[in-house]
């Protein structure tokens, strides 16, 4: 069983071996100098209206530009950042980020465009979150409903009585909760009954399924129409083509995200974009 393969494991293991991960492997010394060095960025990607198509807000991407081995993406190194706990300094940066790009848009005329940041369960729960939000909401000069905090469902796995006091001081305090991956998970329903959030991003994957597939049509049906009942807002992830689209607005979906509209992108594009696209407030891809 488990402890043959262990043994297995360790007879195979040599000094080449060693040599081998130690140059391959991000480790928590990399992360640290990563983080330092300043070299995470964030990148992001366009969420739309799904009726009018108008651009409604961002959500925030980070990537690490590493001197050596170019950029990498989150699922390269976001678990070593977990099980290290350099995920809340790194958390606390991407905040402050956020926070300082809504207020540069506001500036340049987005006035209701919402920025959505990831965060780790564990950072979700930190004691100091709802402080440092703050910091960066009263340092940029911006409302903190133009922020919107994602959380995936691994923070079902956490203290639900805790995980639900930290949603409703957070919305108290005027920030948007929004769960990721929605349905992905075995806990969703969880989050529904006893998570006071505003939004739910319904997973690729059944989106990825309208058009040819009747079972993802039918589930994704059901979750708009659950979270029209429940108050809640819905932002399909990861559209790719226009029947995707065109099934979402029909079923009275909110909001959306994906390839279709645009891939994630460095904060100068957008930038380019509102330049360019951007009016009365307003901005519609030029894509579209
Ligand atoms: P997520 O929050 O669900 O982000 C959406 C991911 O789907 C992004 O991958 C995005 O590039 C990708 N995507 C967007 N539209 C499409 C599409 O139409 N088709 C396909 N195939 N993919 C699409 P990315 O940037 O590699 O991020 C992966 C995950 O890493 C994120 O999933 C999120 O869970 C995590 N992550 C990203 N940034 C942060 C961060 O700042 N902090 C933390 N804790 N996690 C982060
Ligand atoms: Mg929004
Ligand atoms: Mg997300
Ligand atoms: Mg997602």
């Amino acid at each position: 069983g488990k402890e043959a393969a262990n043994r297995k494991a360790w007879n195979l293991y040599n000094p080449d071996m060693h040599t081998f991960l130690k140059e391959t492997m991000l480790s928590e010394m990399n992360l640290r100098r990563g983080l330092d060095m300043n070299e995470f960025k964030l990148h992001y990607q366009p969420q739309v209206n799904c009726r009018t198509g108008e651009v409604s807000g961002f959500e925030a991407l980070i990537r690490w530009q590493h001197p050596e081995r170019g950029l990498i993406f989150p699922g390269d190194f976001i678990e070593l950042a977990e099980s290290t706990g350099l995920i809340t300094p790194i958390g606390e940066w991407v905040i402050k980020q956020a926070a300082g790009q809504i207020r540069e848009w506001n500036e340049q005329g987005l006035k209701n465009a919402t920025v959505s940041v990831n965060l780790s369960p564990r950072h979700f729960l930190h004691h100091n979150l709802p402080f440092y939000l703050d910091k960066c909401v009263k340092e940029a000069n911006i409302k903190p409903k133009s922020l919107v905090l994602e959380i995936t469902e691994n923070v079902a796995l956490e203290d639900t009585e805790a995980v639900a006091n930290r949603i409703n001081l957070l919305r108290e305090m005027g920030y948007s909760v929004s769960i990721d991956d929605f349905g992905k998970g075995y806990s969703a329903f969880i989050y529904l009954q006893h998570f006071p959030i505003q939004q739910i991003k319904i997973d690729r994957q059944f989106i990825n399924g309208l058009g040819n597939d009747p079972k993802s049509s039918g589930i994704v049906q059901t979750i708009i129409h659950l979270a029209e009942m429940l108050g809640l807002q819905t932002i399909g992830e990861g559209v790719e083509t226009k029947q995707q689209w065109d099934l979402l607005k029909q079923f009275g979906c909110s909001e959306l995200q994906g390839f279709y509209f645009s891939r994630p992108v460095p904060v100068d594009e957008i930038n380019e974009l509102i330049r360019k696209h951007g009016k009365g407030g307003k901005l519609l891809l030029p894509s579209l």
